[in-house]
This record gives structure tokens, sequence and C-alpha cells, in this order.
């Protein structure tokens, strides 16, 4: 793919100070120098950081590679770039070849997995076939408290380490460690990463010749956002525990006798001990009402990692969800990857059904509403610095008053969340976070959910 020319110059500051730096480390793996580094914030978000120069000084190749960058390729772009061929052309889901409802059948992928186990056999398929030598994907850390995070990029050379690493992790993560090493260690790599990660990792590999011929296959992960650090303290605090006392953290506990969409948090002590909880009932447990959520995710546009050459989500449709050994949806857009998955049917490993666009957008359908409708209306406030340049136009026309009222909402918990959270924990009261969280989401629930007498009149309001 021929350079884009001409472009403004963009610093890292820029996109930080902007409130679009999603902290995926691309620009750091870039600068490959102790001039810069990615640590997470105050608010327990990775940003990049170093030398004021650094920070400061704009290039027209940072405009290039970062993901949130308005002179950026879109995905639309890279998409045809990456997959020429690719049969259909989907406003949802993006260029794919096919797409299947189903899960693993072999081994214990499934049990293991969050979904239905799929992104660690295709990880382990492919270094099984040589066709990898190692998977660029995030496990547990391995001494919590001395790394003072939980999960990272990790690179897997084994089964066993990818297999090790299954299960989501709505937590950080920052990919320029693992991007050096790369490029340090010759070979052929998989990388799984969340939509905007895979996009940088294309975007790099569209400048980087080294990495365009090392990261051979690209995994993604639909995504609905990106959480903070502090969603694991605010469990602890919510489990009766510390931070400090954890050793791993299970978001998504799977327990085949209940629906897969029941999340149940699990905390590990040192001690061994393991205190849980379920998500609905945390303060801060409903995923729509944007706790914790990354800022960057409100500018972004793509669901279900358009620019990945095989990419995974949850079937959120019935019978499915209420399946509580969990099932995948699979968006298959590269020739090799799509031999793959005929491969592992016809030989029994895989019980894939094949579903069309429409199916797989129903399963993510408050995401897309979140992306699409959402987006277009967010676009509309006025906002300083950086304007987004996103495949979505600015539009507020014709949107009914409650949901313009559920976007103002989840848009002010996300903000709000990380600030009094902040707070909270500076001056050593949870429960003032806590409190917040109950009150905040239960307008959030009153806006969204209610019937009624009420909800007429939140109906009628502005009529
Ligand atoms: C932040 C986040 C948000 C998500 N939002 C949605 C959503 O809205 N809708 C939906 O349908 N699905 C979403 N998913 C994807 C879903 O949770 C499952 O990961 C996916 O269905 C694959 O399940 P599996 O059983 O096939 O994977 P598994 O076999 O469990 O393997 C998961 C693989 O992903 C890697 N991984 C875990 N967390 C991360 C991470 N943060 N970044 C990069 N790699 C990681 C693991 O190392 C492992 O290799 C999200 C995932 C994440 C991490």
């Amino acid at each position: 793919m021929p350079s884009a020319v001409g472009l403004p110059a963009l610093a890292p500051r820029d996109i930080v100070r902007s409130g679009l730096c999603i902290g995926c480390g691309a620009c750091v793996s870039r600068a490959n120098s102790v001039a810069s580094r990615m640590e997470l914030d105050r608010y327990g978000q990775y940003q990049p950081t170093g030398s004021p120069e650094w920070l400061r000084r704009g290039s027209p190749e940072f405009a290039r590679i970062c993901p949130f960058s308005p002179y950026a390729r879109n995905e639309d772009e890279l998409a045809e770039w990456l997959f020429p061929g690719a049969g259909e052309r989907d406003a949802a889901v993006g260029s794919f070849r096919s797409a299947y409802v189903g899960h693993v059948a072999e081994k214990d992928f499934r049990e293991r997995g969050s979904s239905g186990g799929m992104v660690s056999w295709v990880l382990s398929e492919l270094l099984r076939t040589g066709r990898i030598d190692a998977a660029v994907h995030v496990a547990a850390a391995t001494d919590p408290q001395r790394e003072r995070r939980f999960f990272r990029y990790r690179i897997s050379r084994t089964e066993n380490e990818i297999r090790a690493g299954a299960k989501s992790r709505y937590y950080p993560v920052e990919l320029s460690e693992a991007l050096m090493n790369i490029r340090s260690k010759p070979g052929r790599y998989a990388v799984v990463g969340v939509p905007c990660f895979i996009k940088a990792v294309q975007l790099l590999r569209t400048e980087d010749p080294v990495l365009r011929e090392r990261i051979c296959y690209t995994l993604g992960l639909f995504c609905g956002h990106m959480k903070s650090a502090r969603f694991v303290e605010s469990l602890a605090w919510q489990m009766g525990v510390t931070e400090s006392e954890i050793q791993s953290v299970e978001f998504r506990l799977k327990a085949p006798d209940r629906p897969a969409n029941w999340y149940t948090a699990q905390l590990t002590l040192r001690s061994g001990q393991t205190v849980r909880k379920d998500w609905w009932h945390l303060a801060d447990g409903d995923w729509g009402a944007g706790f914790f959520q990354n800022p960057a995710c409100n500018f972004c546009d793509d669901v279900v990692a358009e620019t990945a050459d095989i990419a995974f989500g949850d079937a959120w449709v019935e019978p499915y969800s209420s399946d509580g050994r969990g099932t995948n949806v699979v968006i298959v857009r590269s020739p090799e990857m799509e031999r793959l998955m005929k491969t592992g049917i016809e030989q029994g490993r895989l019980r894939l059904k094949p579903v069309d666009a429409r199916f797989v957008e129903r399963t993510q359908a408050a995401g897309f509403r979140q992306r699409r409708e959402g987006l277009a209306y967010r676009l509309c406030w006025p906002r300083p610095g950086l304007k987004p340049r996103k495949r979505v136009l600015p539009n507020s026309q014709g949107l009914p008053i409650r949901r313009k009222l559920i976007y103002r909402s989840r848009a002010l918990i996300t903000a709000w969340s990380h600030r009094v959270f902040l707070f909270a924990r500076l001056i050593r009261r949870p429960g003032l976070y806590i409190r917040w969280a109950r009150l905040a989401l239960a307008i959030y629930h009153g806006l969204a959910y209610s019937r009624g007498r009420l909800g007429a009149m939140i109906d009628r309001w502005g009529h």
C-alpha cells in the first residue's frame, strides 16, 4: 500500500489532549527509544509518556499510524488494501467472505474460552500447522502486585501458553513492548486485539516492512469498549477486599447452567481464597452504562474488527445467549482463514453454522446503535481539540429524545466515573464512589428502561 503523502504533522500530545488516545502504544513502538514509554495514568488508562520534545514533536508519520488520528486511513481504506476481492462488503460488518455461529468441538477449548473458544483454537491451529512461530495476545501478569498490572500482552510460543491466555480481559493493555519484540526477533506472528488495536497494527504494517512481513495473521475481538484498570479496583471494593490482596482476576466465570450473558466476576486472593459477584449486583456492572470506558471509545465506529483477517464475538441472540457453555460469532475476511474454518468444520473439530451479515449485526445490536446512531449524535457535540474524522457523519436529526438522553447520560457516566473514583480513592472512601455509581446507574436505567407514566413523560419531553 503506498504511503499517504502531504499529511499535516500531528503529535502524540494532540491526540491525548483531544481525548482520542486509546493507549495502544503504536506511537511508542515506532519511536523505539528511551524518550518514550506507555504508562498507566491517574485514571488507570495507558497513555504515551516521555520527553516533552517527543510528546510535542509533530510528524506526518504519527498522523498516519495513530488509529484515532483524523488523518490516518480508515477501516474501509485498510480493508480494501488487505482483503482485495473479499466477497461481500457490508455497512455493519465490513468486508467479509463468510460468517459463522458456533463453537470449538475438540478438547476443552470451549470450556476454557470466554465464548466458544474459537480464538484460542485458531491460534493453536496456526501454531500446530507451522503457520506461525508465536501468538501475541493478552495473558495474566505473573506477579501482578510487583508489575502493578493484572494483564499484559504476551508472546506465546507453545499451545499450553496460548491456552493459558484464553478468556476476555476487560482491562487496559498496550502493544509497544510486544511490537518492539516482534521487530527484534524474526519469525511469523499472529496478533489478537480489539478493533482499534488491530487497526493500529495494520497502519503500522503500511509503514514498516518488518512488521508487514512478520505479522502474518490478525485476529480481532468484537468490542463494546475498553475499561480502565480502576474497574478491577472497583470490583475489589464491592467484594469487600483491597486491590493489593488480589492475585488474579476472572471477569467472566463460566457456568454451563446459567445464561452466557449473566457475567460473574471472580477475584482470587493471594491467600488462596476466592470472592465473586454477579455483574448485575455491581454498582457499575451494566456494560451499556459506560462506567470506566476509555474516552476514545466515544469516537470509534468499528464494532467487529473490520481490518482483522478473522474476527470473533459472542452470539448475543437466543438461543445462544442462554447457553452458558458459550457461543462465538465469527467473521472471516481472508482466504486462508476461510480454508482453516472449512477444514475445521469438515474434520468435525469446529461446530460452526454459516450465518449472514444481518445475523452478526443482530448479535451486536447495542454496540452498533452506540457506534452508528450514538456516534452520529456525539459528533454534533462541541468539543475542544482535534475533530475526529469518522465514517459516520454528524447527525442528530430525528433522534428521539429518549435516545439522546441515553447517549448524554452514558457519556456523563463515562467521564465522571473516572473522576469520582479517583476522588474516592484519594480520600479512601470507596462508599462515596459506590453510592454515586448506584445513583448514576438508577438514573441511566430510568432513562433507558422506564415504561408507564415516567416513560411517557420522557418520550414527550422536548416535543
Ligand atoms: C475489551 C473487550 C470488549 C469486548 N466486547 C465485546 C462485545 O461488545 N461484543 C462481543 O460479542 N464480544 C466482545 N468481546 C469479545 C469476547 O469477549 C470474546 O473475547 C470473543 O468472543 C472470543 O471468545 P473466545 O472464547 O473465542 O476466545 P478465548 O478462547 O477465550 O480467547 C480469547 C483471546 O483473546 C485474548 N484477549 C483477551 N483479552 C484481550 C484484550 N483486552 N486485548 C487483546 N486480546 C485479548 C486472549 O489472550 C485470548 O487469546 C470483547 C472483548 C474484549 C477484550
